[in-house]
């Protein structure tokens, strides 16, 4: 193992402008950062770490996002189109790393097909503006790059539109919880870019998916109204998974990292328990145990592409890590589901870990706490920054400018 990819983002909403602060916009950060792990062992291998050789190990990609919250909203369009005609064009134009062509929308659509092979178009199950559902078979409303319509109503349908995050949309009050959601597919959808440019651009994939682990920020699930698309990360990772399996290698190294939540903290209770250096699966009766769920309740099922486990690293301090199983086996459904042996990848993400561990933050490993830094928002800097930012990045006009006023004047 040499490479970790670590995938991170934040999210804020701020007010557009101090005379009007019921006009909110959203702000996301989404930051890849690269950490050559041997590099990064070499730092560490003195008595004190060489701290030139830790930024030397690290580089990072970072793209930002400004949406339109309540009261934002384009000329003649309602607040709710506003926020899919943005959303898409953000996709559209938004490259995942500086130094590849391939957008967000890119790798929607990738995620919709197969490594290597994107989708020319994805189906709705819904049309956002008349919300027709019941569509006759084979005539569902499909979105391909440029958009399509409802065949319906004939409003015009975005690619954007497959998120979902327009029915959480308010005219009125917060929006976190769409710009949180769209943070979260964001961040899936550039680690499934860093592994698409991989799979196609490199001579021998294999010798890099060999030696690559990506970490995701939180567990490989995904909630509300974006949880169906969970489904098709999964369906990836698994033509992935044949794909290298054919190579002779388990692959992709793929890891969801925890770093708050429930499961963090029943991980800090029962930690003395776990043996050094062992992995806990959780069962689904523990699970829901734990969490005060019905015995006998279907945990996971709808959201999850990866297994939990606690890892206790051999420093002692446990891991909530998530692991996608290998193919035909569902992590939290059927048979399989609750064995060691189908997930291949577990030994080798832990044992990456575990060498990788900080104490920077509780219950971290460095390439998270390096991507987390990479993704941070500003927050020192109060949020009058912030606001400026989100401004150029709506196209707020110049008269919306906030007007700063120094303290020391
Ligand atoms: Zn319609």
């Amino acid at each position: 193992m040499t490479f970790a990819i670590t995938v991170d983002g934040s999210d804020t909403e701020v007010e557009a402008t101090r005379e009007h602060p019921t006009v909110k916009v959203g702000y996301i950060r989404v930051a890849g950062s690269f950490v050559d792990l041997e590099r990064l062992m070499k730092a560490g291998a003195g008595p004190y770490i060489h701290p030139g050789e830790v930024r030397h190990a690290h580089s990072e990609s970072a793209f930002d996002a400004a949406l339109p919250g309540s009261g934002l909203v384009r000329k003649g369009v309602s607040g709710v189109d506003t926020w899919r005609q943005e959303l898409d064009h953000f996709l559209a134009n938004t490259r995942f790393d500086q130094d590849s062509p391939l957008t967000l929308a890119d790798a929607l659509l990738t995620m919709h097909g197969a490594p290597g092979k994107p989708a020319a178009q994805l189906t709705l199950r819904a049309c956002p503006t008349c919300r027709a559902k019941d569509f006759d078979a084979g005539a569902l409303p499909v979105v391909g790059r440029d958009g399509g319509n409802c065949p319906s109503c004939k409003s015009p349908l975005y690619l954007a539109d497959v998120l979902r995050t327009h029915e959480e949309y308010v005219p009125e009050g917060s929006n976190q919880t769409a710009l949180t959601r769209v943070m979260l597919v964001v961040e899936r959808l550039m680690t499934l870019s860093y592994m698409e440019h991989f799979y196609t651009t490199v001579d021998t994939p294999e010798d890099v998916f060999r030696r690559t682990l990506f970490i995701t920020d939180g567990p490989l699930g995904l909630f509300g109204v974006v949880a169906p698309l969970k489904r098709r990360l999964y369906e990836y990772h698994q033509s992935l998974y044949e794909w290298a399996d054919s190579k002779g290698i388990a692959a992709p190294l793929l890891v969801g990292v925890e770093k708050t939540g429930r499961f963090v903290e029943h991980a800090d209770l029962i930690a003395d328990l776990i043996p050094e250096g062992a992995v806990m699966m959780l069962s689904t009766d523990y699970i829901n145990r734990v969490t005060g769920r019905p015995a006998g309740n279907q945990y996971g099922t709808d959201e999850f592409y990866g297994r939990r486990f606690i890892y206790r690293t051999t420093s002692g301090d446990p891991l909530v890590i998530t692991v996608p199983p290998k193919p035909g086996v569902l992590p939290y459904e059927g048979s399989g589901s609750e064995d060691f042996e189908s997930y291949p990848t577990l030994r080798t993400v832990c044992e990456v870990l575990d060498s990788v561990r900080t104490r920077l933050y509780p219950n971290a490993v460095i390439p998270v706490a390096l991507a987390h830094s990479a993704a941070s928002l500003p927050l020192g800097v109060g949020q009058s920054v912030l606001r400026a930012m989100a401004q150029q990045g709506v196209g707020l006009p110049a008269n919306t400018q906030i007007r700063y006023r120094s303290p020391y004047r």
